[in-house]
């Protein structure tokens, strides 16, 4: 079927809208017509050649967000007009998967960013010639997506679709962060480092399960009086030493769990040295390859724990309708910092998104 997709037509090159062809839906997986799907910094990422197995022409996009509109054969499970959110893609068979967390998927990489199907074929051509497509398993920026029907999740047919799409990947991140791995009880303080999209919603789960303190540093004025808005007990323009002194002054001896989503190295640091003994620090942000950071080997013997955490370790279909009864009960605000797009005008929504404007963009399609 034809297609209207934003195209990377070369490394670094802008999104260009063009008329695609896009493949039927196979044994396994689902069309869906995309009401409106997140844009997250790893689109971009992509765009600007960080990943060595992304080629060009490619089709981004990975938070979408629509309606079913054609199930492949061997499905039982969604149905032609399930309201869904496409989330990320796992085998469902490797160690990771079968223990109950996807995320860890060790076919990841290749599902995420080898432009193929899990088989090796393509799903969108350009005037008969293949386009890197299947990003995350579902290439979003898009009027229509082909996805396997493992990665995607049925939601309340009450719930808004266009502001959905970031449950997928950005949201999900942010708030398993802190939901499922750090599980806080209620008065233990908590730090997010860099308040985007991926920090705020780790910020509001946060909130959810009564963290205080709650302490929110970035850079940009405007999100930390937002981050307030939305549940920081303290908002710190910052830094360094200045800000690290600051929270251990809040906190009388650092904070339970601290939330890195900057992925800089001297800001991961700051993470770190904000713990408490036994304090956990998450690092959620994600650094090109090659990144190194460092840290006093002492602060770790002092039982402190410093790891990493992918989608939130999430398993999607148990946790995005969860993040989603939060939203409609009011404790999820995702709306108070999505910005809607027309896809035609994605090229300003990533100028956006990337000079700090825009915290979230969501991109709406034309149907
Ligand atoms: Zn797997
Ligand atoms: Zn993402």
């Amino acid at each position: 079927m034809q297609i209207t997709a934003a195209v990377v037509p070369a490394r670094g090159a802008p999104f260009a809208i063009e008329k695609l062809e896009l493949a039927s839906p196979r044994a396994g997986e689902v069309l869906v017509q995309i009401v409106a799907t997140g844009m997250c910094h790893t689109d971009l990422h992509a765009r600007d050649g960080y990943f060595p197995f992304v080629h060009y022409p490619v089709v981004c996009g990975h938070e979408g967000a629509g309606i079913v509109v054609e199930v492949g054969p061997a499905i039982n499970d969604l149905f032609v007009g399930d309201r869904v959110v496409i989330s990320f893609p796992w085998c469902g068979a490797c160690g990771p998967c079968r223990s109950g967390h996807p995320a860890y998927c060790l076919q990841a990489r290749t599902l995420k960013s080898s432009g193929r199907r899990a088989d090796g074929t393509r799903t969108i051509q350009r005037r008969w010639l293949p386009v890197h497509a299947c990003f995350f398993q579902q290439s979003s920026f898009a009027t229509y997506a082909v996805a396997p029907a493992r990665s995607v999740v049925k939601v309340r047919d009450d719930a808004p679709l266009h502001l959905l799409g970031p449950l997928g990947c950005g949201l999900q991140t942010g708030a398993g962060a802190v939901l499922n791995v750090m599980q806080p009880k209620s008065g233990q303080s908590f730090a997010v480092f860099g308040v985007g999209g991926v920090g705020l919603a780790g910020l509001m789960a946060a909130k959810i399960t009564g963290c205080d303190p709650i302490i929110a540093v970035d850079v940009l004025p405007d999100r930390l009086a937002l981050a307030k808005e939305l549940g920081a007990t303290h908002a710190l323009e910052s830094k360094g030493a200045e800000t690290l002194a600051e929270i251990h002054r809040i906190t009388g001896n650092g904070v339970h769990f601290s939330l890195e989503t900057s992925a800089v190295p001297g800001v991961f640091r700051l993470a770190v040295d904000a713990l408490r003994e036994m304090g956990t620090c998450v690092l959620v942000g994600s650094a090109r390859p090659g990144t190194e950071a460092s840290f006093a080997m002492p602060v770790i013997q002092g039982g402190r724990m410093i790891r990493g955490v992918v989608q939130g370790d999430s398993k999607p279909r148990e946790f995005i309708p969860r993040l989603v009864d939060l939203f409609l009960a009011g404790q999820f605000p995702l709306d108070r910092f999505v910005t809607d797009y027309k896809l035609v005008d994605i090229n300003r929504a990533a100028a956006e998104a990337t000079s700090g404007v825009t915290i979230k963009p969501v991109l709406t399609m034309p149907h």
